[in-house]
Protein backbone atom coordinates (compact mmCIF):
# COMPACT_ATOMS: atom_id res chain seq x y z
CA UNK A 1 0.00 0.00 0.00
CA UNK A 2 1.12 3.32 -0.71
CA UNK A 3 0.43 6.12 1.72
CA UNK A 4 0.24 9.79 0.34
CA UNK A 5 0.65 12.62 3.11
CA UNK A 6 -0.65 16.20 2.50
CA UNK A 7 0.91 18.25 4.94
CA UNK A 8 2.88 21.50 5.63
CA UNK A 9 5.08 19.61 7.97
CA UNK A 10 6.06 16.81 6.31
CA UNK A 11 9.30 16.63 8.40
CA UNK A 12 7.29 15.45 11.26
CA UNK A 13 6.97 12.23 9.22
CA UNK A 14 10.43 10.85 9.65
CA UNK A 15 10.78 10.01 12.91
CA UNK A 16 7.89 8.11 14.06
CA UNK A 17 8.51 5.77 11.23
CA UNK A 18 11.94 5.40 10.94
CA UNK A 19 12.25 2.19 13.45
CA UNK A 20 10.27 -0.64 14.15
CA UNK A 21 7.75 -2.65 12.21
CA UNK A 22 6.44 -0.10 9.57
CA UNK A 23 10.26 0.82 8.89
CA UNK A 24 11.01 -2.81 8.25
CA UNK A 25 8.19 -3.09 5.95
CA UNK A 26 9.14 -0.08 3.93
CA UNK A 27 12.14 -2.23 3.33
CA UNK A 28 11.02 -4.85 2.50
CA UNK A 29 8.63 -2.74 -0.07
CA UNK A 30 5.48 -3.83 1.56
CA UNK A 31 4.49 -0.45 2.09
CA UNK A 32 5.44 3.31 1.27
CA UNK A 33 5.08 6.40 2.77
CA UNK A 34 5.13 9.82 0.97
CA UNK A 35 4.81 13.24 2.05
CA UNK A 36 3.83 16.04 0.08
CA UNK A 37 4.72 19.65 1.11
CA UNK A 38 0.99 21.48 0.63
CA UNK A 39 3.59 24.73 0.82
CA UNK A 40 4.94 23.91 -2.97
CA UNK A 41 1.52 23.90 -4.22
CA UNK A 42 0.86 26.96 -3.62
CA UNK A 43 0.64 29.30 -6.32
CA UNK A 44 1.85 32.93 -4.87
CA UNK A 45 5.39 34.26 -4.23
CA UNK A 46 4.73 33.90 -0.57
CA UNK A 47 3.77 30.27 -0.85
CA UNK A 48 0.72 31.01 1.35
CA UNK A 49 -1.42 27.89 2.18
CA UNK A 50 -3.89 29.99 4.44
CA UNK A 51 -5.84 32.90 4.63
CA UNK A 52 -8.64 34.83 6.82
CA UNK A 53 -12.40 32.77 7.40
CA UNK A 54 -14.99 34.43 4.88
CA UNK A 55 -17.68 35.92 7.20
CA UNK A 56 -14.85 36.51 9.87
CA UNK A 57 -14.31 34.73 12.87
CA UNK A 58 -10.58 33.94 14.78
CA UNK A 59 -8.07 32.05 13.30
CA UNK A 60 -6.93 31.36 9.19
CA UNK A 61 -8.27 28.64 6.89
CA UNK A 62 -6.38 26.28 5.07
CA UNK A 63 -6.38 27.39 1.54
CA UNK A 64 -8.60 25.13 -0.82
CA UNK A 65 -5.96 25.68 -4.46
CA UNK A 66 -2.81 24.41 -3.49
CA UNK A 67 -4.54 21.20 -1.64
CA UNK A 68 -6.68 20.53 -5.25
CA UNK A 69 -3.74 20.66 -6.66
CA UNK A 70 -1.15 18.70 -5.21
CA UNK A 71 -4.13 15.61 -5.31
CA UNK A 72 -4.67 16.73 -9.16
CA UNK A 73 -0.77 16.26 -9.23
CA UNK A 74 -1.11 12.48 -7.65
CA UNK A 75 -3.83 12.07 -10.45
CA UNK A 76 -1.88 13.09 -13.48
CA UNK A 77 1.67 11.39 -12.47
CA UNK A 78 -0.71 8.28 -11.76
CA UNK A 79 0.51 8.06 -8.09
CA UNK A 80 -2.80 7.13 -7.26
CA UNK A 81 -5.65 5.46 -9.47
CA UNK A 82 -8.93 4.44 -9.32
CA UNK A 83 -9.01 1.98 -6.23
CA UNK A 84 -6.97 4.84 -4.14
CA UNK A 85 -9.10 6.62 -1.05
CA UNK A 86 -9.16 10.18 -0.33
CA UNK A 87 -9.51 11.27 3.90
CA UNK A 88 -9.21 14.61 5.10
CA UNK A 89 -8.21 14.21 9.24
CA UNK A 90 -10.96 16.36 10.67
CA UNK A 91 -12.50 16.06 14.20
CA UNK A 92 -15.94 16.29 12.66
CA UNK A 93 -15.02 12.54 10.83
CA UNK A 94 -16.66 9.18 11.41
CA UNK A 95 -14.73 8.11 14.06
CA UNK A 96 -11.62 6.01 13.52
CA UNK A 97 -11.34 2.27 14.66
CA UNK A 98 -10.30 -1.34 14.20
CA UNK A 99 -13.06 -2.12 11.34
CA UNK A 100 -12.22 1.07 9.42
CA UNK A 101 -8.33 -0.01 9.77
CA UNK A 102 -9.43 -3.03 8.35
CA UNK A 103 -11.73 -1.32 5.44
CA UNK A 104 -8.89 1.04 4.66
CA UNK A 105 -6.81 -2.14 3.85
CA UNK A 106 -8.67 -2.48 0.59
CA UNK A 107 -7.59 0.30 -1.23
CA UNK A 108 -3.79 0.36 -3.24
CA UNK A 109 -3.55 4.28 -2.07
CA UNK A 110 -4.57 6.07 1.16
CA UNK A 111 -4.42 9.97 0.57
CA UNK A 112 -4.57 11.44 4.26
CA UNK A 113 -5.18 15.45 4.02
CA UNK A 114 -3.72 17.10 7.44
CA UNK A 115 -5.28 20.22 8.43
CA UNK A 116 -3.72 22.92 10.65
CA UNK A 117 -4.88 26.45 11.99
CA UNK A 118 -8.45 26.50 12.19
CA UNK A 119 -8.99 23.78 9.53
CA UNK A 120 -9.80 23.20 5.82
CA UNK A 121 -12.04 25.21 3.46
CA UNK A 122 -15.04 23.22 3.18
CA UNK A 123 -14.82 22.70 -0.63
CA UNK A 124 -11.87 20.09 -0.01
CA UNK A 125 -13.94 18.20 2.10
CA UNK A 126 -17.09 18.18 0.06
CA UNK A 127 -15.73 17.80 -3.72
CA UNK A 128 -12.22 16.41 -2.95
CA UNK A 129 -12.07 13.79 -0.23
CA UNK A 130 -13.83 10.63 -0.59
CA UNK A 131 -14.63 11.18 4.05
CA UNK A 132 -13.29 12.57 6.83
CA UNK A 133 -11.74 10.98 10.20
CA UNK A 134 -11.71 11.54 13.31
CA UNK A 135 -9.14 10.06 15.93
CA UNK A 136 -11.18 10.68 19.23
CA UNK A 137 -13.21 13.45 20.60
CA UNK A 138 -10.38 16.28 20.71
CA UNK A 139 -8.99 18.86 19.18
CA UNK A 140 -5.74 18.72 18.37
CA UNK A 141 -3.39 20.93 17.04
CA UNK A 142 -3.03 19.48 13.04
CA UNK A 143 -3.68 16.64 11.29
CA UNK A 144 -0.07 14.96 11.13
CA UNK A 145 -0.38 12.76 14.10
CA UNK A 146 -4.22 11.16 13.33
CA UNK A 147 -2.76 10.68 9.80
CA UNK A 148 0.13 8.41 11.51
CA UNK A 149 -2.58 6.84 13.76
CA UNK A 150 -3.86 5.85 10.77
CA UNK A 151 -1.34 4.77 8.83
CA UNK A 152 0.16 2.69 11.57
CA UNK A 153 -3.00 0.84 12.46
CA UNK A 154 -3.84 0.21 8.97
CA UNK A 155 -0.03 -1.08 8.07
CA UNK A 156 -0.19 -3.81 10.92
CA UNK A 157 -2.97 -5.36 8.90
CA UNK A 158 -1.12 -5.76 5.88
CA UNK A 159 -0.52 -8.90 5.32
CA UNK A 160 3.58 -9.53 5.86
CA UNK A 161 3.93 -6.51 8.43
CA UNK A 162 3.49 -7.79 11.20
CA UNK A 163 5.86 -11.19 11.53
CA UNK A 164 2.68 -13.66 13.36
CA UNK A 165 -0.80 -13.65 11.86
CA UNK A 166 -1.65 -15.34 14.90
CA UNK A 167 -0.91 -12.42 17.01
CA UNK A 168 -3.21 -10.13 14.83
CA UNK A 169 -5.56 -12.51 15.42
CA UNK A 170 -5.46 -12.54 19.53
CA UNK A 171 -4.85 -8.28 19.90
CA UNK A 172 -6.99 -7.17 22.19
CA UNK A 173 -10.03 -5.84 20.47
CA UNK A 174 -10.30 -8.75 17.68
CA UNK A 175 -13.31 -10.53 19.03
CA UNK A 176 -14.73 -8.06 20.89
CA UNK A 177 -12.29 -9.08 23.66
CA UNK A 178 -8.95 -7.90 25.08
CA UNK A 179 -6.22 -9.92 25.44
CA UNK A 180 -5.55 -12.14 28.03
CA UNK A 181 -2.68 -11.57 30.90
CA UNK A 182 0.82 -12.07 29.52
CA UNK A 183 3.99 -12.41 31.07
CA UNK A 184 7.64 -13.14 30.84
CA UNK A 185 10.69 -14.06 32.45
CA UNK A 186 11.21 -14.23 35.87
CA UNK A 187 9.18 -16.68 37.05
CA UNK A 188 8.81 -15.06 40.63
CA UNK A 189 9.37 -11.00 41.05
CA UNK A 190 9.91 -9.37 44.20
CA UNK A 191 7.49 -12.34 45.10
CA UNK A 192 5.19 -11.76 42.99
CA UNK A 193 4.63 -15.27 40.51
CA UNK A 194 3.69 -16.01 37.28
CA UNK A 195 0.44 -18.17 37.24
CA UNK A 196 1.60 -21.51 37.56
CA UNK A 197 -0.97 -22.73 34.98
CA UNK A 198 1.07 -20.85 32.16
CA UNK A 199 4.20 -23.37 33.41
CA UNK A 200 2.35 -26.66 32.97
CA UNK A 201 2.75 -26.97 29.92
CA UNK A 202 -0.45 -27.77 29.32
CA UNK A 203 -1.56 -25.90 25.82
CA UNK A 204 -5.31 -26.83 26.05
CA UNK A 205 -5.86 -25.86 30.08
CA UNK A 206 -3.62 -23.17 29.03
CA UNK A 207 -5.77 -21.44 26.09
CA UNK A 208 -9.03 -22.22 28.35
CA UNK A 209 -7.64 -19.97 31.15
CA UNK A 210 -6.23 -17.48 28.64
CA UNK A 211 -9.93 -17.43 27.18
CA UNK A 212 -11.97 -17.14 30.80
CA UNK A 213 -9.20 -14.38 31.38
CA UNK A 214 -9.77 -12.45 28.27
CA UNK A 215 -13.31 -12.48 29.04
CA UNK A 216 -12.80 -11.89 32.74
CA UNK A 217 -10.59 -8.42 32.04
CA UNK A 218 -12.73 -7.19 29.03
CA UNK A 219 -16.17 -7.42 31.69
CA UNK A 220 -14.00 -5.51 34.13
CA UNK A 221 -11.91 -2.82 31.63
CA UNK A 222 -14.01 -2.75 28.84
CA UNK A 223 -18.12 -4.24 29.36
CA UNK A 224 -18.86 -2.17 26.12
CA UNK A 225 -16.90 -4.37 24.04
CA UNK A 226 -19.40 -7.08 24.69
CA UNK A 227 -22.42 -6.98 22.72
CA UNK A 228 -24.12 -10.35 24.60
CA UNK A 229 -23.50 -9.96 28.33
CA UNK A 230 -23.49 -14.11 28.20
CA UNK A 231 -20.02 -14.56 26.61
N1 LIG B 1 -11.61 24.37 14.16
C1 LIG B 1 -11.66 22.99 13.76
C2 LIG B 1 -12.96 22.38 14.20
O1 LIG B 1 -13.52 22.84 15.18
O2 LIG B 1 -13.42 21.38 13.56
C3 LIG B 1 -10.48 22.22 14.36
C4 LIG B 1 -9.17 22.60 13.76
S1 LIG B 1 -7.81 21.73 14.45
C5 LIG B 1 -7.10 22.93 15.51
C6 LIG B 1 -6.66 21.68 13.13
C7 LIG B 1 -6.62 20.37 12.36
O3 LIG B 1 -6.22 19.32 13.22
C8 LIG B 1 -7.91 19.88 11.75
O4 LIG B 1 -8.19 20.51 10.51
C9 LIG B 1 -7.66 18.41 11.59
O5 LIG B 1 -6.94 18.12 10.40
C10 LIG B 1 -6.76 18.09 12.78
N2 LIG B 1 -7.46 17.47 13.90
C11 LIG B 1 -7.68 18.02 15.12
N3 LIG B 1 -8.30 17.19 15.93
C12 LIG B 1 -8.48 16.03 15.24
C13 LIG B 1 -9.07 14.78 15.55
N4 LIG B 1 -9.62 14.53 16.74
N5 LIG B 1 -9.09 13.82 14.59
C14 LIG B 1 -8.55 14.06 13.36
N6 LIG B 1 -7.98 15.24 13.02
C15 LIG B 1 -7.94 16.21 13.94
Amino acid sequence: MDFHVLTIFPDMFESPFSSGLISKAADNRLLKINCHDIRKYSTDSHKTVDDYPFGGGPGMVMKPEPIFLAVEDLQASNKIGDNSRIIVMSPQGRMFDKNIAKELTRYDELVLICGRYEGIDDRVVQNLADEELSIGNYILNGGELPAMVVIDAVSRLLPGVVGSEQSILEDSLSENLLKYPQYTRPRSFKGLDVPDVLLSGNHKIIEEWRKEKSIEKTNAKRPDLIPDKDV
